[in-house]
């Protein structure tokens, strides 16, 4: 089976709470909500991965030494294993924008699972919810 890797973050705000971001109509598991992030391409690092993609998801400027690794999920979809860091990120430049997404939401931790997220992604929430309370 494909083995894809794919990178998320958990933005983190002034009052400790997470970014969620809703997927587009037209994508696969539409309507659904991630953690923003995205493909690591062929050889790439996974930090340069998602600076790379919080600037084109969402409009903001991320420096390397501001993501910490937290945790990982891991997955099997039909087509694919996803493997997925999640790093943990609360200072950046510019202010978020949904310029791929459906809609974003900053919820407290405790509050994620009241949002339908992709299999991948609500496993991570454990880890949120132990870091932020
Ligand atoms: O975002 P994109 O569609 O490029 O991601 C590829 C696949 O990775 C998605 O179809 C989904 O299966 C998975 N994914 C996920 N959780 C995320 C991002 C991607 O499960 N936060």
């Amino acid at each position: 089976m494909k083995l894809l890797l794919v990178v998320a973050v958990a933005l983190i705000d002034a009052d400790g709470r997470v970014l969620i971001a809703q997927r587009p109509d037209g994508k696969e598991l539409a309507g659904l909500w991630e953690f923003p992030g995205g493909k690591v391409d062929l050889g790439e690092r996974p930090e340069a991965a998602l600076i790379r993609e919080l600037r084109e998801e969402l409009g903001i400027e991320v420096k390397e030494p501001c993501l910490a690794p937290l945790t990982f999920a891991s997955f099997a979809y039909a087509e694919f294993h996803l493997l997925m860091p999640l790093y943990v990120c609360r200072r950046w430049e510019g202010f978020v924008e949904a310029r791929e997404h459906k809609a974003l939401k900053w919820v407290r931790a405790k509050d994620l699972r009241a949002y339908p997220m992709p299999p991948a992604d609500a496993p991570l929430i454990p880890a949120l919810i132990d870091l932020l309370g």
